[in-house]
């Protein structure tokens, strides 16, 4: 039996895929393997939003060439956001990877998933068996294995690709255009994993938020039977919300764009039973002629005002967000706007990257990358200083407090879990195990973690 071993970078939507890819290969007659000197395939599930992510990769190359010289039938493949053409080696049209990397013999866009087992007759005509069953032949009906997340919680796709074309990023170029599942799918995944005993369920796209929104699924007309009125997205959650009778006890979703964030969304956020009172809203930049040249279709102060009406509708809301520090033409007086913004909202976390150039994408095309690195390295050096001491004083701000939390993993008696509001806590358990939900009282806070002890609940 050949055997296949996925190497996995990036962001949810890249683990998730992964999940799928396993259902898929395990159909073709392959098993999993965590040795590369075992496989007969190995994959590498890219991520293109910063530079070292692809020389990570790249990286990897000269071991693949050894472990070929012993191997001459290792197929090495190249799928996520560094493919732009689904091709093997011998493919007429192919990937400009497979022209400058040797090594690679297959590259896969991930929404082409379902003709992975040609691309790898194209290699081994005489090998490995056609696919014949139907729901593997559409991306998003391969069932997933869910082998990225721990038994608790599980991410669930409901669209891929993006149509927004902000001027930094690949994704709409590799993943393509925005298309959305049906609304019937998803629920039906939610359902089994809740039957499964998954408690928690992190709803991902692109923009999770522009779900049914697309001009693909405009032009299809997937959502026209939908109450009038009704957002997408928002009668998606409505419908999950129905699954806290069947066990489903949390709903999360990553990540949304502020363009699509309705004042309905922000209701479903507040009033929903399910729906946790965190939120990771990518702002990029804290000010407005960067927001244009980024092509991010809204202002500072609306921003401000979404963030306002959330906070007013969940008062405790936790809040953290993308930033991108450095990008091409940023002056000293437009990272001082994106620092007040950072002063002014009080983020509980961020993911904060300096700018670095992807090739194929309209910036790197049209806006000189003019931003020295030590100016880039400097203003990433004091945001995140900001945002650790805000942080801090947020996780401070905790202590004393009883939150919930959704035990992840335990070892010896230590459980790790996190609370509604996406905080990590640790506490001593002997009795409970991971998938449980349990009352603890936080007594300190380290820098990222807030450290609690187990609430003892009166018997009934
Ligand atoms: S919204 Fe912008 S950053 Fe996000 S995936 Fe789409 S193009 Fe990329």
């Amino acid at each position: 039996m050949p055997r296949y071993l996925i190497e996995t970078y990036g962001c949810q939507m890249n683990y998730s895929d992964t999940e799928r890819m396993e259902t898929y290969l395990e159909n073709l007659g392959y098993s999993k393997t965590d040795s590369t000197k075992e496989a007969d395939l190995i994959i590498f599930n890219t991520c293109s939003v910063r530079q070292k992510a692809e020389d990570r990769v790249l990286g990897r190359m000269k071991e693949m060439r050894s472990l070929k010289k012993n191997n001459p039938n290792l197929i090495i493949t190249i799928t996520g956001c560094m493919v732009r053409e689904s091709s093997s080696r011998y493919s007429e049209k192919r990937d400009k990877l497979l022209n400058r990397v040797r090594e690679i013999d297959i590259c896969l866009r991930i929404e082409d998933l379902p003709q992975f087992a040609e691309l790898i007759r194209e290699l081994n005509p005489d090998d490995y068996t056609k696919i014949e069953e139907e729901s593997l032949k559409d991306y998003f009906r391969i069932p997933a294995t869910y082998s990225q997340t721990t038994k608790t919680q599980a991410f669930l796709p409901i669209s891929t690709g993006c149509d927004k074309f902000c001027t930094y990023c690949i994704v709409p170029y590799s993943r393509g255009r925005e298309h959305s599942r049906l609304i019937t799918e998803i629920f039906k995944e939610a359902k089994e994993l809740t039957e499964k005993g998954y408690k928690e369920i992190t709803l991902i796209g692109q923009t999770v938020n522009s779900y049914g929104l697309s001009v693909y699924d405009k032009i299809n007309k997937k959502f026209e039977d939908l109450p009038e009125n009704k957002e997408p997205f928002v009668y998606l959650l409505e419908e999950l919300d129905k699954l806290k009778e069947e066990g489903l006890e949390r709903l999360r979703f990553t990540s949304p764009h502020p363009k699509d964030m309705s004042d309905d969304l922000i209701n479903a956020i507040a009033n929903l039973k399910t729906l946790m009172p965190y939120l990771h809203l990518p702002v990029q930049a804290g000010d407005d002629n960067t927001l244009k040249r980024m092509n991010r279709p809204y202002t500072v102060a609306q921003y401000k005002e979404i963030i306002k009406k959330l906070r007013t509708a969940v008062p405790d809301i936790a809040i953290s967000t993308d930033i991108i520090v450095g990008f091409c033409g940023e002056t000293e007086e437009e990272f001082e706007n994106t620092y007040s913004l950072f002063e002014e909202i009080k983020f509980d976390h961020a993911y904060l990257a300096q700018y670095s150039n992807r090739i194929g994408t309209f910036a790197s095309k049209k806006l000189p990358d003019d931003i020295p690195p030590k100016i880039k390295r400097e203003r990433w050096h004091k945001l995140n200083s900001l945002l650790k001491k805000t942080s801090k004083c947020i996780l401070k701000n905790y202590v004393g407090k009883t939150v919930k939390v959704l035990i992840e993993t335990k070892t010896d008696d230590v459980c790790i879990g996190r609370c509604e509001h996406y905080k990590s806590v640790q506490f001593s358990s002997k009795k409970h195990k991971p998938g449980d939900i349990v009352p603890v009282k936080i007594i300190d806070s380290k820098e990222w973690i807030l450290i609690g002890e187990l609430v003892i609940q009166a018997q009934p």
